[in-house]
């Protein structure tokens, strides 16, 4: 792969010029899918369960985004799996109230099984996160949250987990390393949902760990390595090639959807049928309660044209849907809170089908 990706390039450039191959005369410009089990020996791949330069092209960018070394997983929660696997049986974690539902069924039911104990926090509120950290292993960090779109204070969390002896893994979906790079806030272990604003086109499910070196040396890459090889769960070729290319304009993407999301936040805060926003100030997702019924939400979803009734997020299309019509949604989501994905159409599209479907 290229080193084109130096560290004085900015990150719309980063994405376009990284995971290539050598510029050498008559190597394509973009990296093949290698579809292969395995490799004559002798060389740096041995077997495609371990390594696959079509994940490759795909970790050189992420990792040079996030300033870490990236391993590509088969799903987020494949990534979140083998991150929560690092420390070991026994372990305090400590994680947000109501994080990703993925993460909170994972870690509530390794509570549960006796394996680890978990202490749920709000992680808005720096100071009990802090003192939360005493005894834990591992903190758990997800900012902004899905759905509920809370922040919190990366680095003052860290510093303080750090001086416990605790690693700190910090899911940045929502933000993507164009708004935030924990681990330069410190964070040993930054994980993605690569399904939503990486790959960006709602084809493809993957997920991926970037990490930094820790203060106290351990091979957390090397550990999350093993993790995935004896895991097994890898991702495919196809997939990964599939995702880098919707990596490269990741930029533009999200450039023009937050742009989108903010001019839609304003005019949703002022709209009479519209309780409450929840928008971060950055990135492109919003969460709106509407006035009325959790039924009333439902109906205000069912009544759009353009935006697509779905889960999942961080696609090109917009997309929305009523969280709490999922029983595994906790009670901390309001019954007519709508996550909206707010995509690259139109603004002017998007604010008229969003205020037809308001007054349904
Ligand atoms: C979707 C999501 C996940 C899970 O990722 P998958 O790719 O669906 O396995 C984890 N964290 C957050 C914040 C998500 O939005």
């Amino acid at each position: 792969m290229s080193h084109s990706e130096g560290p004085t390039l900015q990150p719309a450039t980063r994405v376009v010029a990284g995971g290539r191959p050598r510029p050498e005369p008559g190597t394509p410009l973009v990296a093949p899918i290698t579809l292969t089990s395995t490799y004559t020996a002798d060389g740096d791949d041995v077997y495609a369960r371990d390594t696959n330069p079509t994940w490759t092209a795909f970790e050189d960018i992420l990792g040079s985004l996030e300033g870490g070394q990236a391993l590509l997983f088969a799903s987020g929660m494949a990534a979140i799996t083998a991150a929560i696997g690092l420390v070991p049986t026994g372990s305090t974690v400590v994680a947000p109230v109501g994080p990703y539902n993925g993460t909170a069924a994972v870690l509530a039911a390794a509570h549960a099984a006796g394996d680890l104990a978990v202490r749920w926090v709000d992680m808005s509120d720096t100071a009990a996160s802090q003192a939360a950290t005493v005894g834990a292993g591992l903190v758990w960090l997800e900012s902004p949250t899905n759905p509920l779109l809370d922040t919190c204070d990366i680095p003052a969390i860290v510093e303080a987990a750090h001086d416990r002896g605790a690693i700190v893994v910090c899911d940045n979906t929502f933000a993507t390393p164009l708004c935030q790079r924990p681990l330069a806030d410190g964070a040993d272990v930054v994980v993605h949902s690569v399904t939503k604003y990486l790959s960006g086109h709602s084809d493809v499910v993957l997920g991926a760990c970037v990490t930094a070196p820790t203060p106290h040396g351990d091979d957390l890459a090397g550990r999350l390595a093993r993790a995935r090889l004896l895991g097994g769960a890898i991702p495919g070729p196809t997939e990964a090639w599939l995702a880098t290319r919707g990596l490269r304009t990741l930029s533009v993407r999200l450039t023009r959807a937050s742009r989108n999301a903010a001019i839609l936040a304003a005019r949703l805060a002022a709209h009479p049928r519209v309780a409450r926003v929840r928008y971060p100030g950055f990135g492109a997702m919003i969460s709106l309660e509407v006035t009325g019924t959790g039924a009333d939400a439902e109906r205000v979803c069912r009544a759009a044209h353009l935006i697509s009734r779905s889960t999942s997020l961080g696609g090109v299309e917009s997309q929305w849907e009523r969280r709490r019509r999922y029983a595994e949604e906790p009670p901390s989501t309001p019954d007519t809170l709508i996550r909206l994905s707010v995509g690259i159409e139109d603004v002017e599209d998007l604010w008229a089908d969003l205020t037809g479907a308001l007054q349904a």
